[in-house]
């Protein structure tokens, strides 16, 4: 099959400079094939039928035997009809001739046509894509088996946005975690060209992994798949697009496609209420900006402020540091001159952590923390929330380690604001650990063992990070 002759490609060596970037061949055999594909040809009935339903047109041609619908399609490929079922009166079936014999399908509508997952606005419509994806996936059935086996993923997409990521990686320092568990060479030498061309500068990078966001989306007018590099055949649903950065690919693609998801700023619309890795991906930040900027601010001039994280700032004014980093990312202006109350910054932040789609503590290692809690011994317990902590996704522990050494010089100016372990415990157990189901009496029950784990992760921040 002519188009598998660049399939080499992907063994070559990859440039490490994105100037040397050259652009994939797109592979046109499936393209070649959907242009080819059998045209819908509708049969219609000479007469008016009563018993026809208003969303079909003259293709309806009411209880008509099976067989009678085979002479008229009259073997033509492409030519469809739809007949009522004689065996199941109200019930409709679309008779479709391609590959020399009829195929007949149970046709259902709730406002849109479809006998399967994809919805057409048309029968016309439902019967285009039936032909395409039939023809494509018959003639091409062993092709489309193998398209994966050499993927040119690595020579594909993101070049101008990798550029720009470039300037912007450059110029920004990082504080490398101290655990090189986080940072495998094998997620090093990750065989993508958005990576490699960053080899120059290791230590600026962002290793965490994020998985890509694939939802399945209706492509206007021809798309290749950025996986395989092979056309996305059909008339809607052709694909998958990522809705974090963009990426497009066949379905069956995207499950192979590494965690390597670099989430677009333009399409990540807000700072809270965002997933924490994907924020942290696409603002290129070791930890989310939020939690870094309220806590200088807080460490600026709010220390010594009694009742530091406990008592509470104006409930409008805190939804307005929110709508602000919503709106201005880290261009907000969070300091004495916007927000006077320190206490308006620490709500701020709190509840920045408390409206995370995946709490920091995250819902998978909810009940290893609470177990940890109940272990027997101070000895063993703090050896089970280590063992816990280092299974959390990599910029969640960060984000956890640099609250905790933040909290921790909080309760080292308890003669001034009256706040100690155990207090910040009792205001952080909730905010950073939920339970995957929410139910009054499980929250009820751990709430002591969430403020031991906030209490003893503060008291032994030094050991345990
Ligand atoms: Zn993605
Ligand atoms: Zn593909």
């Amino acid at each position: 099959m002519a188009a598998s002759s660049n399939s080499s490609l992907s063994g070559s060596s990859v440039s490490s400079d994105p100037e040397d970037y050259q652009p994939p061949i797109w592979k046109s055999y499936l393209y070649q094939l959907q242009q080819e594909a059998p045209r819908p040809k509708r049969i219609t009935c000479p007469q008016e039928m009563e018993s026809r339903p208003k969303y079909y047109g003259r293709e309806f041609h009411g209880m008509i035997p099976r067989e009678y619908a085979d002479e008229l399609l009259a073997g033509t490929e492409g030519a469809y009809l739809i007949r009522e079922s004689q065996r199941q009166p109200g019930t409709h079936t679309l008779a479709l001739s391609f590959g020399h014999q009829t195929l007949n399908y149970r046709l259902f509508y709730d406002g849109k046509h479809f006998v399967g997952e994809k919805r057409f606005e048309s029968v016309h419509d439902l019967v285009t894509d039936a032909l395409i994806t039939l023809y494509i996936e018959t003639k091409a059935a062993e092709y489309i088996a193998k398209m994966t086996t050499n993927p040119i993923y690595e020579h594909l997409g993101y070049t101008s946005l990798l550029k720009d990521k470039m300037v912007h990686r450059l110029s920004r320092g990082r504080t490398e975690p101290r655990r090189v568990t986080f940072q495998t060479d094998e997620k090093i030498s990750s065989p993508l060209v958005r990576r490699s061309a960053l080899k120059d500068t290791p230590e600026k990078q962002c290793f965490y992994e994020k998985i890509h966001n694939f939802k399945v989306h209706t492509f206007r007018g021809p798309h290749w798949c950025e996986y395989c590099a092979n056309f996305m055949w059909g008339l809607i649903a052709q694909g998958v697009r990522c809705s974090d950065c963009g990426l497009n690919v066949h379905k069956q693609c995207s499950k192979l496609v590494p965690s390597d998801c670099q989430p677009d700023l333009r399409r990540i619309k807000k700072v809270f209420s965002c997933d924490l890795t994907t924020l942290v991906k696409a603002h290129n930040t070791t930890r989310p900006m939020v939690v870094d900027m309220c806590i200088q601010e807080i460490e600026l001039r709010g220390m010594k402020s009694e009742g530091l994280y406990r008592v509470s700032g104006f409930s409008e004014h805190i939804e307005d540091v929110r709508l602000a980093f919503d709106r201005d990312g880290e261009k907000v202006d969070i300091s004495a001159s916007a927000y006077a109350d320190i206490n308006i910054i620490a709500g701020a932040l709190k509840l920045y952590l408390r409206d995370l789609p995946i709490p920091v503590i995250t819902f998978d290692l909810y009940s290893k923390f609470i177990q940890a809690a109940k272990s027997p011994n101070a000895e063993s317990r703090l050896e089970a929330i280590h063992e816990s902590l280092l299974q959390l996704p990599p910029a969640h522990y960060e984000t956890l380690r640099y609250l905790m050494a933040h909290l921790k010089r909080v309760t080292m100016f308890e003669k001034e604001n009256l706040m100690n372990a155990e207090n910040l415990g009792i205001v952080f157990g909730p905010t950073l650990m939920q339970p995957p189901e929410l139910n009054a009496l499980t929250t009820l029950n751990d709430m002591r063992q969430q403020k031991l784990v906030v209490q003893l992760m503060i008291e032994h921040e030094d050991v345990l990070f």
